[in-house]
């Protein structure tokens, strides 16, 4: 989750998110060289938020859909071979009901899982992503997005590991009572010495640190006292784009040198500093598409993560917001890749809980990435990296770390 215009600000205010817009683009023709190379490759996409969605009895993770930007009929048609799944609820809610609501969103990934068998596996090693990818099935993974659905117990975090959570966001939008945000006021210095304890377990349990969202001096203690490589499930490069969510290019460095990935967010807010500029000057657009969006939706929730997408892209159609392309992911990938080369840069769209670009509504338009970079010159050995193998590489050394730590062989 991402967003920073719209009835979107959810992630403050505890509203669900607006998914993407209806009007989905066909994508675009590829070579028959990416073609080829995209559905041999196991792409994999280490942040999304269709997880809100599984939510709600009545939606069908098996049928392809109108609106949002994930189903089975989408991934298998962009050829995506492994997903996370982000277990999310806004930073504000804390304590048991926390705990509660991330559970239920593990029980309903777990239950999808079991829903659709023939196309969905759980993973929750890089060896499970590599057979369901063999069988022919998408792997399911999942990861927390926040640190407060520990409810600072570390027994909460090893039982999060034991059903399969394979990554923990340190903090959301807001500090946890342990770590500093990047959108709320430091109030830690980083971590605390108990935010350097939950890193230490993670290293045990084998869940990998997600430093999307932290605060800079967050990932420094983070990056300092992890004995593992670290993710950003969904950050994109902040000398692109100037938030606070984006990863500067020193920070960058780091994370590759300890052997991490940055994996690109497509988010527009994210990608372009255009649209930044824009939201920044004019304020009363976020409370007329949010007002707007409440007109048409009133208290329904799952109109308003379809409908308020829509109100965006009609402002950006009517020219009172710029435009932002797809082709600016891959401009992000490219500055990390020109900064620590290609082992170090992946996937994090933030596919249904963010503004994705035009051109990336939705995950049949994957196979345009890998167009793109071949197109650029990369090797196909350095796209499949950036695809998924980097994530790959990234869970086999956060679970050899584990093994070490509980004192197995690796
Ligand atoms: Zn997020």
């Amino acid at each position: 989750m991402s967003r920073s215009l719209l009835p979107v600000v959810c992630c403050a205010l505890g509203l669900l998110l607006p998914l993407m817009a209806l009007t989905s683009s066909a994508p675009t023709d590829i070579s028959q060289k990416a073609h080829d190379l995209h559905f041999r490759s196991i792409v994999i996409d280490t942040h999304d938020d269709t997880t809100q969605r599984l939510l709600d009895p009545k939606f069908d993770l098996g049928v392809r859909h109108p609106d949002g930007s994930v189903d089975i009929p989408r991934m298998r048609e962009g050829g995506l071979g492994g997903i996370f799944f982000s277990i999310y609820i806004p930073g504000s809610i804390t304590g048991p009901e926390a705990v509660k609501r991330a559970l239920d969103q593990i029980d309903a990934v777990r239950q999808t899982i079991a829903k659709h068998p023939k196309d969905l596996a759980l993973a929750e090693t890089a060896e499970e992503v590599r057979r369901a990818h063999r069988e022919g099935k998408i792997a399911a993974l999942m990861g927390v997005e926040g640190g407060h659905m520990i409810a600072n117990d570390l027994g909460v975090l090893r039982s999060y590991a034991a059903l399969g959570v394979r990554y923990m966001t340190l903090t959301h939008m807001l500090n946890t009572d342990w770590a500093d945000s990047s959108t709320d006021k430091p109030a830690h210095n980083g971590l605390t010495d108990f935010g350097k304890d939950v890193v230490r377990e993670m290293n045990r349990q084998g869940v990998t640190v997600d430093i999307s969202h932290v605060a800079d001096k967050t990932f420094c203690d983070a990056l300092e006292v992890s004995q593992a490589p670290l993710i950003a499930s969904h950050s994109s490069c902040r000398a692109l784009c100037n938030a606070a969510r984006n990863m500067t290019d020193d920070m960058i460095k780091a994370l590759a040198a300890k052997g991490g990935v940055i994996q690109i967010n497509y988010h527009i807010g994210f990608l372009d500093q255009k649209f930044r500029d824009a939201e920044a000057a004019h304020p009363e657009i976020e409370k007329e598409i949010e007002a707007e969006t409440k007109k048409r939706c009133g208290a329904d929730e799952s109109c308003e993560l379809v409908e308020g997408d829509k109100v965006l892209r009609e402002y950006v159609e009517q020219g009172k917001l710029p435009r932002v392309e797809w082709t600016e992911i891959i401009e992000h990938i490219d500055h990390a890749v020109k900064l620590v080369g290609a082992d170090h840069v992946g996937l994090g769209s933030d596919f249904d809980g963010a503004n994705m670009p035009f051109g990336m509504e939705d995950a049949t338009h994957l196979p345009q990435i890998t167009d793109a970079l071949l197109a650029k010159g990369y090797s196909d050995s350095d796209i499949q990296k950036i695809l998924g193998g980097n994530t790959l590489r990234v869970m086999e050394a956060v679970e050899a770390t584990s093994k070490r730590l509980q004192g197995e062989k690796p």
